[in-house]
């Protein structure tokens, strides 16, 4: 600022300064020409009066060293010179002033000496015998007189230069101060000059501005930033060096980071190799997908790229929790696996003793038992696909008939339907407690207590007990079936709710178990929103509690 300032005085100062010497040195110039011209001439008319009188003796009595007077015969010959002996000196018919004085009286006459870098004035005059007196006096050239004067204008320019320095420098404080004391935060409450009002008019529109777009802005972020963390997918942003934008918490627990990992490279959180080359695909070609198991769950991991003014500016990428996917995608292969086999081996039993029957290979005394064993294949088949059907409908998990359930009159039921049974295994079965209502699907309900009461008397022993008991508490409907039967190792019971499972399965066939019992009760009570809990010993007997909420 003050450069500047200094340069433009500076430049200013040397402008006016050069152009008042010139203007000066002219006007001067041209007014002490006049005087000496004036001078001159007086000198001559002095001298013409002088030489028509004395001639020679009074020019030679002359001692001056301004002037120079020379006496010139008509003919151009000199008679006499102040300076030179008049013999040496050329003939002067020619010079203009001489030649100008013979003819009308007076003459006039400059020239430029470039030798003496002077001009000499000339002034001539006719005297009454015919002769020309001419005068002549040297008048230095403006050059000369600029040259003359360097020392002083040097002085001048020094003076004029240190001046410029100070008054920059005052200048430009005195400018900058107030612009240095601008409170730019609130620019409408400064008190400057004028000149500035329209800038802080303007700056004062502009913090309006930035200040309502920065409020749309985080309002947008805030937004964002809701929807983002309320979601269950993990959303990460990433920009064309793979640098985190924005992570979401779902992908924060995903990748097991935290926020503030926001700012770093993708690397840094996930090292894995098939991630970063999906990434770079996903950047090159648009789209890109990989699986990948994190502590024991499975995710897919979907990443696109973010394209603006056809320029990729980054990635965004999405994680979604796909072992519950998974997992029932296993099921239900293992479980159609199952039922197959499970299908077939009946079947080929009844195949078996067909075609026995057919190729008349079985006695007449065997055909009761084979065709009795075809019937009982026959039935297992029945049971099986009944169950099959009754898990397929509770995996479609699609509405059933709800209705006020006793659940101490659905038990006597049960107890009713398998009393046959049991005396047959010699099982008692006994039914205790209150009347519990509770709202529910009726044949769910049955299907519950008859399976549990069904394998409390499978598995039991000669002899043994099954005891239902329906009681509620404060918040749940309990039915507890408990046995004093062979019981579940602690290892099997996790397993035993599992399609299929058995502990035994020469024991369950025997008993005309399909494995699918325990399945059935899980699912219909999980419809029910209630529990299953199971305590058993070896040995000592099981006990299935099933507690159904009161409040769904
Ligand atoms: P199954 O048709 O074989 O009875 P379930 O699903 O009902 O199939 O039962 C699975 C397995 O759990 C049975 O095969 C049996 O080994 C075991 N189990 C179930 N209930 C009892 C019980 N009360 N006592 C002992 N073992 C049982």
């Amino acid at each position: 600022m003050t450069k500047k300032i200094f340069k433009s005085i500076v430049l200013v100062a040397g402008v006016v300064l050069l152009a008042s010497i010139v203007i000066i040195m002219g006007v001067l110039y041209q007014y002490f020409g006049e005087v000496q011209e004036n001078q001159m001439k007086d000198e001559l008319s002095i001298s013409s009066v002088a030489v028509e009188e004395d001639g020679v003796t009074y020019l030679s009595k002359l001692e001056s060293n301004r002037y120079r007077i020379t006496w010139i015969k008509a003919d151009g010959t000199v008679i006499y010179d102040t300076k030179n002996g008049a013999d040496t000196m050329e003939n002067h018919a020619d010079r203009e002033e001489v030649r100008e004085a013979l003819s009308s009286g007076e003459g006039e006459g400059t020239r430029y000496s470039s030798t003496l870098l002077e001009n000499t004035m000339y002034c001539a005059k006719r005297l009454s015998d015919g002769t020309v007196l001419r005068i002549s006096m040297s008048r230095a050239s403006a050059g000369a007189l600029a040259f003359g004067m360097i020392q002083p204008i040097l002085i001048v320019l020094i003076v004029a230069l240190a001046l410029s320095g100070i008054l920059a420098s005052q200048i430009s404080k005195r400018i900058a101060r107030p612009l240095n004391d601008l409170d730019l935060e609130h620019p409408l409450e400064n008190n400057t000059y004028d000149e500035i009002s329209p800038l802080l008019n303007r700056i004062n529109f502009q913090h309006k501005e930035i200040k309502s777009q920065v409020k749309e802005l985080q309002q947008k972020k805030d937004e964002f930033n809701q929807i983002t963390s309320s979601m269950n997918e993990g959303l990460v942003l990433l920009d064309n060096n793979g640098t985190i934008l924005s992570i979401n918490p779902a992908a924060q627990n995903i990748l097991e980071t935290d926020e503030y990992c926001i700012g770093k490279d993708f690397l840094t959180i996930d090292r894995r190799h098939d991630m970063s080359i999906a990434i770079q695909n996903a950047l090159n070609n648009g789209k890109s997908e990989i699986r990948s198991e994190i502590n024991g769950r499975e995710y897919q991991f979907d990443i696109s790229r973010i394209q603006s003014a056809n320029k990729t500016i980054g990635a965004v990428l999405l994680a979604f929790d796909i072992t519950e996917r998974e997992l029932a995608e296993k099921t239900r292969r293992e479980f159609t696996a199952n039922v197959s086999h499970e299908l077939k081996t009946p079947l080929q039993g009844i195949i078996g003793s067909a075609e026995l029957i057919e190729g008349g290979m079985v006695k007449p005394e065997d055909m009761p038992r084979f065709v009795s064993h075809i019937k009982e294949e026959a039935k297992r088949l029945v049971v099986l696909i009944e169950d099959i059907i009754r898990l397929s409908e509770l995996d479609e998990g699609s509405a059933m008939p709800q209705s006020e359930v006793d659940l101490l009159n659905i038990a006597n039921e049960v107890k009713n339907n398998l009393d046959e049974t049991a005396k047959a295994k010699n099982v008692s079965i006994q039914v205790s407690g209150k009347n519990v209502v509770i709202e529910g699907v009726k044949r769910l309900i049955y299907e519950i207590i008859f399976n549990l009461c069904d394998n409390a008397i499978k598995y039991n022993k000669d002899g043994g007990k099954v005891d239902i008991s329906v009681s509620e508490t404060e918040s749940n409907s309990v039915i507890k079936v408990k046995d004093n039967g062979i019981g579940i190792a602690p290892e099997e019971q996790n397993h035993i709710f599992e399609r299929f499972y058995r502990v035994d399965k020469s024991h369950s066939k025997a008993s005309g178990g399909t494995g699918l019992g325990l399945s059935i009760v899980k699912h219909a009570v999980q419809y029910h929103n209630g529990t299953v809990t199971i305590d058993s010993q070896i040995g000592k007997g099981t006990e299935i509690t099933i507690a159904i909420p009161k409040n769904k």
